[in-house]
């Protein structure tokens, strides 16, 4: 479909094929004509009613000009009302074809948008969201990208305190600030009250600063009945790591992201980390030497 010169030289083709057995078998007494039906099937199929139509027209003028030649001192008469109603015929067939494929197009559409989508929150899903840090990392990039897992904080404590339906507006409501303040990035609800995102920034900082500005968001925004949780109000732990230039896996990407958000739980929650490694550092400095390294 994307080849556009195959298509028309296949549609040349197959046209050719139809007008040479009209030709050969007759023409107006040809009892061969419902071979344009055929091509007009195929094509609407594949590219819909549109150019359905325009291919009934097309065979519905070559039948009627080669009937025209064809009767030249018959009576004709008999002919056209036969090849009217086959031309009738040709854009029924395209009108119908062409409406259940586009029935057909649009599930597919429905059921593909379902399958990518989290239906309490109609952010991406973990599927997607794998099948998008997938393909990132399968090409370079021109700016850096980050990732970010978030996790709410002492969300049982706010479930068993105010019960589920509760948590779920919560659940809604933090989606609806991450898609604001993650706008140019994607959006996914990575598991239960985990979200992640994935953005390109121009450096640590800027990426640093969209992180803070989610968590403020979500510590400033009243959710119902928050004044139970502990420190009062709820609030959002991030964790983030940026995508390595060279080399990089979705699993080592999510597993830095992951540790960094460890971190940050570990640090009283309610705060952004972003994953450092002492290790890898001294890995990245080459003029030192091993015993430097151990010393350090
Ligand atoms: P922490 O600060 O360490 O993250 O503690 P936490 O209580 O948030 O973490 P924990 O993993 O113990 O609890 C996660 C809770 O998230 C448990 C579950 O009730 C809640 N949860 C998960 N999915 C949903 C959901 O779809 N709706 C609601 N309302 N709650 C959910
Ligand atoms: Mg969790
Ligand atoms: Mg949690």
């Amino acid at each position: 479909k994307n080849n556009r010169l195959r298509a028309v030289l296949e549609l040349i083709f197959m046209l050719s094929g139809g007008i040479l057995c009209y030709v050969a078998t007759g023409l107006a007494q040809s009892g061969y004509k419902f071979v344009f039906v055929l091509i007009i099937t195929i094509y609407t199929m594949e590219y819909g009613i549109r150019i359905g139509t325009i291919l009934s027209s097309v065979c519905g003028i070559l039948i009627l000009i080669g009937d025209y030649f064809s009767t030249i001192g018959l009576s004709r008469s008999s002919y056209f009302q036969a090849d009217f109603m086959m031309i009738a015929t040709f854009y029924l067939v395209s009108y119908v074809v062409g409406f259940y494929v586009q029935k057909d197009c649009q599930l597919i559409e429905h059921l593909r948008e379902s399958a990518n989508r989290d239906a309490l929150t109609g952010l991406f899903n973990h599927r997607y969201f794998h099948q998008h840090l997938q393909s990132l990392v399968s090409n370079p990039a021109s700016k850096p990208q980050y990732l970010y897992i978030a996790d709410i904080d002492f969300f049982k404590v706010y479930n068993d305190t105010l019960g589920h339906p509760k948590g779920d507006i919560v659940l809604k409501e933090i989606a609806n600030i991450a898609n604001e303040i993650f706008a140019g990035g994607v959006v996914s609800r990575y598991g239960g009250e985990e979200f992640a995102f994935v953005i390109s920034a121009d450096d640590a900082v800027q990426a640093r600063n969209i992180a803070e500005q989610m968590r403020l968001r979500v510590l400033e925004h009243y959710f119902e009945g928050e004044e139970t949780m502990p420190g009062h109000h709820l609030t959002l732990s991030i964790g983030m790591a940026e995508r390595k230039a060279v080399g990089d896996t979705v699993a080592d990407w999510v597993a830095r992201a992951d540790n960094a958000l460890y971190k940050a739980k570990s640090f009283r929650k309610n705060r952004v980390e972003c994953y450092s490694s002492i290790y890898e550092r001294f890995d990245n400095l080459e003029h030192i030497t091993d015993d430097e390294r151990i010393i350090s």
